[in-house]
């Protein structure tokens, strides 16, 4: 069942602000397992490309498309930072959540349960946590409609067609335990059951394991009579259900899942990856199929990289899905029309996401899964080994649409197709050697292609895939921020500090000195991450870009003095400013004279008076 324990925060509680959430979790047991998880492991299990740089680590953001590294993690102050178009930043559970969509709660559970820390929660009843409880409930609800239908598949005497499907289709028991596999009986089926266990109606339908007929009025379960495959997130959660009809006849559709719900969106899920995450992780490569069937025959095979679609078009969630896992993706798709067209779109989206693509062709008519099993795994094996780039494929349809090239107007149309795909694709080396196919199939002139292509491309060379302004982003200017950075990456300075958060021009930037501040007066030790959180949502992607960025100061010491000095000068001159107002309005009599304000203009005048001005905070 993956890392993801059952029993998670149902009971959650509120007293302390978190992330945004209320929560009864105690703060210290939130800092035990955040200092017991090591963030550089959780991330790369979601970020392949995470390599080490220095004293960070770098790699491609999981969060939005990019080429160029930027995205940053500093395990000593338990952060990363996307530098790239996110913008974005904070702890390990941040990471989570935003990654799985999960509440704070769950990400918290999550953690604890990895690092074996056990965490308790109290009961609550604010509505921040409403949420986490209610998918919390669905999640259990479907858990066990999976096991019903197993069982019933197993069980019931309706369920016999069921079986013998499955066994014509030589599914073994352990494929059938693994995938669980199941069957919703029509009679007494799960509804029933929940309904007299006192599961609300509400739930049921919430989770999809009921619909309701316009006709009758009646609830039913809208998969009755099929084959069921539990859809499983990445965790192995029940999320979802597909079910094959036992029925031919006209205008069954093959294949029903469940409707969309809270859990489960069918563009943003993959059949079986929960089980090829592994596989996929090793080998750095995908095989995407069309069916459920094709996926749980080729892992009982031996072929574990194997995943499908959730009875749509490829998505670009999809594409980003995998790739937090591989480089390439294999195609297996039918080989008739519908199946190149499929195919065919679905590398394009691959192609935006920068994943490599190739085309692997069954013979006519063959499902993987009829494959295996009509002439061995060493057949589909073989397919895949074969697989062609995709630029070879699409070269090869142009070639066999237009009759093997024949007339200029037909060869340039079929170009102007294939550098319409081309444009679309991030990688300047791909682009590069897929323009020399292209011409040397079409026998057209490189230099005339890659000036065609320039042409229409916006912006001159490459796609702005990554509209991230700047790979690793030049230092935020300002002796404020600056300040703040030496005074995390040099806590040693400390001692030293002898200022108020009121030199802080910048709000946010007071807003931080101040909670550092209070950190380092109460531990002698500062905790980054526990400021960042402390922040408002709309400072935290500034802050821990402020932090992530590690400027490299050669002589802390120094660079303290003198930032100090600048920033105290400035704080002079506002208070200049506004005593010169002041003044002036003592001298008009629009306000009564104050000895004091006079006092302290004229020492002010004369201390600053002469001495250059030191370059502003900003
Ligand atoms: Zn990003």
């Amino acid at each position: 069942m993956g890392t993801f324990s059952r029993n998670v925060p149902s009971r959650v509680s509120g007293r302390r602000r978190y992330h945004g959430f209320f929560m009864g979790v105690s703060k210290s047991a939130v800092d035990r397992v955040r200092s017991a998880v090591d963030i550089i492991d959780v991330v790369r299990e979601h970020v392949p490309t995470l390599k080490r740089v220095g004293s960070r680590w770098r790699g491609l953001c999981p969060f939005h498309n990019e080429r160029t590294p930027s995205f940053y993690v500093n395990p000593d102050l338990g952060l990363w930072h996307c530098f790239g178009a996110c913008q974005e930043g904070g702890d390990v559970f941040k990471f989570l959540m935003k990654l799985e969509n999960l509440s704070f709660p769950e990400a918290l559970q999550q953690m604890a349960a990895r690092v074996g820390i056990q965490i308790d929660w109290e009961k609550t009843h604010d509505h921040t946590t409403q949420e986490t409880r209610d998918k919390e409930r669905y999640l259990n609800l479907l858990e066990q409609a999976a096991a019903f239908y197993q069982t019933a598949l197993q069980e019931r005497l309706e369920a016999d067609t069921a079986r013998r499907f499955l066994s014509d289709r030589r599914i073994k028991p352990a494929s059938m335990a693994k995938f669980r596999v199941g069957y919703v009986p029509r009679q007494s089926g799960f509804l029933d059951h929940a309904l007299h266990k006192g599961v609300p109606i509400e739930d049921i339908l919430k989770t999809g394991l009921a619909a309701r007929s316009e006709k009758t009025g009646r609830y039913h379960d809208p998969l009755m009579g099929r084959v069921v495959f539990p859809i499983q997130d990445i965790y192995g959660r029940i999320i979802g259900f597909g079910g094959r009809t036992l029925d031919e006849g006209e205008g069954i559709p093959k294949y029903i899942n469940s409707p969309e719900t809270v859990l489960y969106s069918k563009s943003r899920h993959l059949f079986g990856l929960f089980h090829a995450k592994n596989t996929l992780r090793d080998q750095h490569q995908a095989v995407l199929v069309e069916g459920y069937m094709d996926v749980i025959g080729c892992h009982q095979a031996g072929l574990t990289g194997v995943v499908a679609l959730l009875g749509t078009a490829f998505t670009k969630d999809q594409a980003l899905l995998l790739k937090r896992f591989v480089q390439e993706v294999v195609l297996l798709f039918d080989p008739d029309e519908a199946g190149v067209r499929a195919s065919s779109r679905s590398a394009e989206i691959l192609l935006q996401s920068d994943l490599f693509v190739r085309i692997a062709r069954l013979p006519a008519g063959k499902d993987p899964d009829e494959l295996i099993l009509e002439q061995g795994t060493g057949a589909l094996q073989a397919v895949l080994q074969s697989a062609e780039d995709v630029m070879d494929f699409w070269l090869a349809q142009a070639a066999a649409q237009s009759g093997r090239f024949q007339g200029l107007h037909e060869k340039i149309r079929q170009a102007e197709g294939l550098l319409d795909l081309l444009r679309e694709v991030p990688n300047e080396i791909l682009r590069h050697e897929w323009l020399r196919k292209i011409s040397s199939k079409l026998g057209l002139d490189e230099s005339a292609l890659k000036k065609e292509l320039r042409k229409k491309t916006p912006g001159g060379t490459r796609p702005p895939v990554d509209k991230g302004s700047h790979a690793s982003g030049p230092a935020i200017p300002g002796a404020e921020e600056e300040l703040l950075q030496l005074l995390c990456s040099h806590p040693e300075i400390w001692p030293e500090v002898h200022f108020d958060a009121d030199v802080f021009q910048d709000e946010r930037c007071a807003v931080f000195f101040r909670k550092l501040q209070s950190q380092w007066s109460a531990t002698q030790s500062l905790h980054v991450s526990d400021a960042l959180n402390e922040m408002s949502e709309a400072d935290r992607g500034w802050m821990s870009r402020l932090v992530m960025e590690e400027k490299q100061f050669e002589n802390p010491q120094e660079t303290l003095s003198q930032l100090m000095k600048r920033l105290l000068d400035w704080k002079a001159r506002r208070r200049l400013g506004y005593l010169e107002k002041e003044v002036l309005a003592m001298v008009e009599g629009r306000v009564p004279r104050d000895e004091a304000k006079l006092a302290e203009y004229t020492q002010l005048t004369k201390i600053l008076k002469g001495k250059p001005e030191i370059s502003g905070p900003h």
